[in-house]
């Protein structure tokens, strides 16, 4: 029993204790190795537009500071706990480490749900976290970007709350920003783009013709939209099903991906898309297709789900989505190529590290440039999460975690106790 414990956090130790069996890391090395260096809680007073204050709850977990600083996004939602903020963090260590990127992981967020929050509500809950945080993070300790509900905005804002303190522009201490301000051109597509890229690795791994695939996207946020646009324009994959938390469409013909996200660009939410016909959110993940890609919270496919996927791969967009139990029902059932989270959603913090590189030389990319850059380092860490899979026979997701504990492990060995 910890401050963290609760449902994610249960996941990402069973997760690592799994791995550390398999690795042999002896059980005194392993608290060490999974508990977060440190979790800041703060209080946020915002001054909402009816004329009261409300007090929302922010955290930030910064997990391990070996390797570089903490790197990791930070999720606006409502029930986002310490607990479920520690295993984010915990997840974005092994997944910086599996791409070799110099960071620890890190997460953070406020307990909030930003879709009922007016934009001056917004911005004000976006700069108090900042200003409660700037004594814990810099460029060169912790550096955010976003994730769920938040985005280039909310990004502005960190980014000119903490410049204000400091008194110059720090453009480095967040990524993800609007390319005016330090951001990098490729960063808000990079997931999407990342997890369709891995797909088409996938597909060759089981010589399926992308153009002869079909996929079903959870969420149509900034993960599960990028991917379904590049699924079907880039590689010609007919885009059966998409949903969000307010609606999900099922068309065996197809869907019109483009413009459903005009819909949703415009209207914030899929629900009033009236031009496909709908299905129960809880069938869409069970339907038949090739490629299925929750790219939206976690443990939506829990044992039940997984005994009745209809899928050939099955890639990761969102973090955590599989349960530890549904990841046994798809071993047992051996027909479904996982591209386990850590790799498949890669892409976002690829990318970020590349748009803090920049900031920190002040001297910027093309897209094509960082497309080129980040689908190398993909199909780098692809190729060894495969080979590791083949070599000791486990799953890709124990392969990939095994790659990405280990490097940390190692750092940790070389340095001793402090970090
Ligand atoms: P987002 O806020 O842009 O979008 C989230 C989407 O999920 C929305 O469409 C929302 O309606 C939908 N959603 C929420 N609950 C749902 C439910 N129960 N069923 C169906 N849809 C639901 O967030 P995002 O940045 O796209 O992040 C999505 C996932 O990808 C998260 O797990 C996040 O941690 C992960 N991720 C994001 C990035 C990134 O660069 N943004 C990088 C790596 C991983």
């Amino acid at each position: 029993m910890s401050i963290y414990t609760g449902p994610v956090f249960d996941m990402a130790a069973t997760q690592f204790h799994a791995i550390a069996d398999l690795i042999d890391i002896p059980r005194d090395e392993r608290a060490r190795l999974l508990y977060p260096k440190r979790a800041i809680a703060v209080s946020i007073p915002v001054h909402m537009d009816d004329g009261r204050t409300e007090v929302f709850q922010g955290y930030r977990v910064q997990h391990h500071l070996t390797l570089g600083p903490t790197k990791g996004g930070t999720r606006f939602a409502a029930s986002l706990d310490v607990g479920e903020t520690a295993a984010l963090a915990i997840w974005m260590s092994w997944k910086c480490a599996l791409a070799n990127l110099p960071y620890g992981g890190a997460k953070g967020g406020v307990a909030v749900d930003p879709g009922v929050l007016s934009l001056r509500e917004l911005e004000a809950v976006s700069r108090r976290y900042m200003q409660e945080m700037i004594p814990f993070v810099s460029p060169h300790t912790d550096v955010m970007a976003p994730d769920m509900g938040t985005n280039e905005q909310v990004m502005a804002w960190f980014m000119d709350t903490y410049s204000v303190h400091a008194g110059h522009s720090v453009n480095e201490i967040v990524t993800g920003k609007p390319v005016a301000l330090g951001g990098t051109e490729g960063r808000r597509e990079a997931t999407g783009r990342g997890v369709a890229h891995l797909v088409r690795r996938a597909c060759e791994t089981l010589g399926l013709r992308p153009q002869n695939c079909t996929a079903i996207v959870q969420g149509f946020g900034n993960v599960g939209s990028v991917t379904a646009l590049t699924l079907e324009r880039k590689f010609g994959v007919k885009v059966l099903g998409v949903s969000d938390h307010t609606a999900a469409f099922y068309d065996p013909a197809g869907l019109d991906v483009a413009r459903i996200a005009a819909h949703a660009a415009q209207h914030r939410v899929l629900s009033g898309y009236t031009e496909a016909p709908r299905i129960d959110p809880a069938e869409l993940l069970v339907q038949k297709c090739d490629i299925l890609a929750p790219c939206a919270v976690e443990r939506v496919i829990d044992s039940a789900v997984a005994a009745k996927l209809q899928c050939r791969i099955l890639a990761e967009g969102a973090n955590g989505p599989t349960t530890p139990a549904a990841d046994e029902v798809l071993s047992r059932r051996g027909d479904v190529f996982v591209i386990p989270d850590i790799l498949c959603n890669a892409g976002g913090v690829i990318v970020s590290y590349f748009e803090w590189v920049q900031d920190l030389q002040r001297l910027f990319w093309s897209e094509a440039e960082v497309n080129d850059k980040l689908e190398r380092l993909l199909d780098g860490t692809f190729a060894q999460v495969t080979a590791r899979a083949a070599r000791d026979r486990m799953s890709m997701r124990l392969a990939a975690l095994a790659i990405g504990v280990e490097r940390v492990r190692a750092g940790k060995q070389l340095r001793g106790l402090f970090p």
